[in-house]
């Protein structure tokens, strides 16, 4: 049976008593080892879902449970160290003067030795690609690579769920492809479920299941393929479709019979060229 991991059970959520509720019954569960995407509108809720999720809010009706704890003030400090969270300006995160001391400063107050500590700083920079800038001045990377040594940073403290909270937002294209390869490679081979929070379609292609917000309510949870496959829909709660459904949508237009559902350009060639060798 799957492990839970992280259970939303009718939470909704507020900033303050006169204002309006942020998030309203939102009930989902995220298992261990998996990669799930949350997307939706800017305003939808997400952060503060991310922010629920590691005690740096508390919610007012509902409970959210992680790794078998419910979050209040008495877990959070336990659930924090399951809960690794980079955030999307990666220039607010860094904390060293090289990037191995910024690797360290998570672990430095949990007590890890000296030796263990060295060990892990070579391993996620390792896993991250950015084994060779050991000394180099945060301030000389590049944006990616910059998140990329958050990315070791929170990993260095092994946690159950690594949040990336709109984590690429700030990248170029090819910035935002490297991170997410390096991830969802890391998620893969390690003991580790993966929350992609992001306004962009693009980035859910890889997740193994998709949770929708819309309005601070869970709009749908699905499979990548099966949220494709509503691009009108996705479009009226004000998410970014990417071109590859605006293309086959086009293609579909003038008459042609592609599925609709295609996840990359690959896809969409593939089904073009056995379309062609039927005509
Ligand atoms: P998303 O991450 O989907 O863009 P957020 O969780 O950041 O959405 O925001 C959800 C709603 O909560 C928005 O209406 C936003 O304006 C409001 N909000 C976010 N942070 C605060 C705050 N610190 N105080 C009051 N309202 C907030």
């Amino acid at each position: 049976m799957e492990e839970k991991l992280i259970e939303f059970r009718n939470v909704s959520f507020r900033y303050a008593e006169e204002q309006p509720w942020v998030l309203r019954n939102c009930s989902f569960t995220i298992n261990a080892n998996e990669s799930v995407a949350i997307i939706g509108h800017n305003g939808s809720g997400k952060s503060t879902i991310a922010k629920l999720m590691n005690g740096l809010l508390f919610a007012q009706e509902g409970e959210i449970i992680i790794h078998g704890k419910p979050v209040n003030e008495e877990t959070i400090w336990d659930i924090r160290k399951d809960v690794g969270m980079v955030f999307q300006n990666p220039d607010n995160q860094f904390v060293g003067t090289t990037v191995q001391d910024d690797v360290a400063f998570g672990m430095e107050n949990r007590g890890i030795p000296r030796e263990e500590m060295i060990r892990r700083i070579n391993d996620t920079l390792q896993a991250v690609g950015m084994k060779d800038h050991l000394l180099t001045e945060p301030h000389r990377l590049s944006g990616g690579q910059k998140q990329r040594v958050a990315i070791a940073g929170v990993l260095a403290v092994s946690p159950k769920v690594l949040i990336l909270d709109e984590a690429t937002a700030m990248l170029d294209p090819k910035g935002r492809q490297e991170i997410m390869q390096t991830v969802t490679t890391l998620q893969a081979e390690q003991d580790l479920s993966l929350i992609t929070i992001t306004h962009d379609l693009t980035e859910v292609v890889e997740a193994e299941r998709v949770i929708v917000m819309n309005k601070g309510e869970k709009w749908k949870e699905a499979t990548p393929r099966e949220i494709f496959a509503e691009k009108e829909a996705l479009r009226e709660i004000g998410l970014d479709v990417p071109f590859v459904a605006i293309l086959a949508d086009a293609l579909k237009q003038t008459g042609l019979p592609v599925s609709g559902r295609e996840l990359n350009h690959e896809e969409l060639l593939e089904e073009l060229w056995t379309l062609h060798s039927k005509m």
